[in-house]
């Protein structure tokens, strides 16, 4: 058995979709209404994350015929005061309300931390779009430190970029399959940058709200919880299978983000269960997330479900581009963050697929 069906074996990767909103914070729909959702699009968990509210009661497995999803409840934080609004904080996992440290985002992260929660900067990139009323709500803090990761691709700050007009809105309304085309340029430079010193943990967010537009007598719900439960998903690498304990597989999910175990699939153009990016070297094997030393040298794997263009990125400059491959491989000595980015043509356009957390080659 070669070393990728070996370590194929030992992995356990499971789908999640995370930052969400109800009608506890601007969404349109119920917990209830997101695990129905759930369980119809066979996502392995959701984690809701309503604004500046932690509404405790609703975590735990929802249970369908023989289809089950883990319901996590986490919080999106920002100071309400501040005007205009800026610095978005996905948490995770501190399990107490936190929104009263909101006004000191530095405060807030270190709150975060001392809880043992995780921490997220959402939509760091997050343009105005003046059709609709829609403020920058970009993150500006960055001398924050001390911070799990960030939000790389958030289904609704691309959506932002492409709405110069109502007319446009109201298409992307019709067709929101023609939204994702990649995380916002901006973001994965500013990733790039922030990894030449620090662990950074990258995660992808729908930013589901499931809000009525009302347009003369038609009134639809857009962007349906179901329809991001297809689209931009963090997959986890979960070092055992989920054991139906809605707490042990809570926690086993947080430690598997804080290490950055995970990937960001856009599982619309083609289902991305099943990449993998791990590096082999003489003392050590490691996956996504990982530190590997650098000397005597490093085998770095990339496989993807089916084939597509997969690009090697190290330390922010593409250094290796396949094309048309499932497969990719790279022999280092040099030490360097490498992380794997994949698109792939979906509806006339060639659109980021998945984007792989870094291997820290040392
Ligand atoms: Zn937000
Ligand atoms: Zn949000």
């Amino acid at each position: 058995m070669c070393y990728a069906q070996e370590q194929e074996m030992t992995m356990h990767e499971i789908v999640v979709n995370l930052h969400m909103h109800t009608r506890y914070s601007d969404g349109g729909g119920s917990h209830q209404d997101i695990a129905e959702a759930a369980l119809k699009c066979g996502i392995d968990a959701a984690i809701v994350t309503d604004h500046n509210v932690l509404a405790r009661g609703f975590e735990g497995y929802i249970k369908d015929d023989n289809k089950k999803v883990l319901m996590v409840i986490g919080e999106e934080i920002h100071d309400q005061d501040r005007d205009p609004q800026k610095n978005h904080l996905l948490v995770f996992g501190a399990e107490k309300e936190l929104a009263t440290f909101a006004d000191d985002p530095q405060i807030l992260i270190n709150a975060v931390r001392e809880s043992n929660g995780l921490c997220f900067l959402a939509h760091p990139n997050d343009p105005a779009a003046p059709a609709f009323h829609e403020t920058d709500i970009t993150w500006i803090n960055w001398s924050a430190t001390n911070y799990t990761g960030i939000e790389l691709w958030n289904g609704f700050s691309e959506l932002k970029t492409l709405i110069p007009t109502k007319l446009h809105g109201v298409f992307y309304a019709f067709f929101p399959q023609f939204i994702a085309h990649h995380p916002i340029p901006a973001t994965l430079r500013k990733w790039d940058e922030l990894l030449a010193s620090n662990r950074v943990v990258a995660i992808g967010g729908s930013d589901a709200h499931a809000n009525k537009m009302h347009l003369g007598p038609i009134s639809r719900v857009i962007f349906p919880y179901e329809f991001h439960f297809k689209a931009i998903n963090t997959h986890v690498i979960l070092p055992n299978p989920l054991t139906g304990d809605a707490n042990i597989d809570k926690k086993m999910i947080y430690d598997s983000l804080f290490a950055g175990h995970c990937f960001i699939g856009y599982d619309r153009p083609a289902p991305t269960r099943g990449f993998r990016f791990t590096a082999q070297g003489l003392e050590a094997d490691s996956i996504m997330g990982d530190e590997i030393p650098a000397r005597s040298g490093v085998t770095l794997q990339a496989h993807t479900p089916s084939v597509a263009e997969i690009r090697l990125i190290k330390d922010g400059k593409t250094i290796q581009t396949w094309k048309n491959q499932n497969i990719a491989m790279h022999i280092t000595t040099e030490p360097g963050v490498y992380r794997i980015e994949v698109y792939r043509n979906y509806l006339g356009r060639k659109r980021g697929w998945i984007f792989s957390n870094p291997i820290y080659v040392r």
